[in-house]
């Protein structure tokens, strides 16, 4: 442990809960639990605590935190739930939801990419959490053989809303998915009885999500 990542990691809490991005206790203290520094490649772990995405390797990013939390409270994430995330990357923003189920929930989160799952994996061992399942295949389909969930969230774009994804979610559950390509609109969709809510967030960046219900390879 280096205390130097602990005190950067106290100030970029500090900031997001200043700036308005972080708003509850739990999301709060997810982001302090977990060493961003861990998920990231040695040569950029001086910048692990800059608000902003950085190279993963394969030509993808960790996610900037300010937007990990706009995700994490937007999802509104309790204890116990089974959560989808589409697009592991470092394992990072599956590690703060990890926190946000507990003991009693679970995540699966699917990368396309298997050099960049195998890496999540290891990361996540290595931040000692044990309530994430990774798997590799194309998330635009979902992961049927866990479903239904809770909530789902992708961290790449979609052209639109893949149906599979929609029919996996529990009644009542959440998916939030930017819509569009590189330049996108965060999308919130609530599941009902009697058909769908759905709420623009705003304008987001992400790298595109690739696949059968995606963008084109
Ligand atoms: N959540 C990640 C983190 O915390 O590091 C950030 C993920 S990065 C912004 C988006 C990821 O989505 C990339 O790793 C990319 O390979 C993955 N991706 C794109 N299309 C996909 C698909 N159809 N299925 C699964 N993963 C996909």
């Amino acid at each position: 442990m280096n205390p130097i990542f602990d005190i950067e990691r106290e100030h970029l809490v500090k900031k997001l809960v200043r700036e308005g991005y972080i708003k509850s206790d739990a999301v709060k203290k997810a982001f302090l639990e977990i060493p961003r520094e861990k998920f990231v490649p040695n040569h950029l772990k001086k910048h692990a605590y800059m608000d902003t995405p950085l190279e993963i390797g394969e030509g993808q990013t960790i996610s900037a935190p300010h937007m990990i939390a706009i995700m994490c409270e937007a999802l509104d994430i309790r204890e116990g739930q089974k959560v989808l995330e589409i697009g592991a990357g470092s394992g990072y923003h599956a590690a703060i939801v990890s926190q946000l189920v507990g003991n009693k929930g679970h995540v699966y989160t699917i990368e396309r990419i298997k050099s960049l799952a195998e890496k999540a994996y290891r990361n996540l061992i290595k931040s000692g959490i044990t309530n994430v399942t990774v798997e590799i295949g194309d998330g635009s389909l979902g992961l049927p053989s866990y479903a239904p969930y809770d909530r789902i969230y992708a961290t790449c774009a979609a052209p639109y809303i893949p149906d599979p994804l929609i029919d996996q979610l529990k009644n009542n559950g959440k998916l939030l998915i930017p819509v569009g390509r590189t330049i996108c609109r965060l999308e919130l969709i609530e599941k009902k009885d009697k058909g769908m809510r759905k709420k623009d967030l705003g304008g987001c960046v992400f790298v595109p999500l690739l696949g059968r219900y995606g963008h084109r390879l």
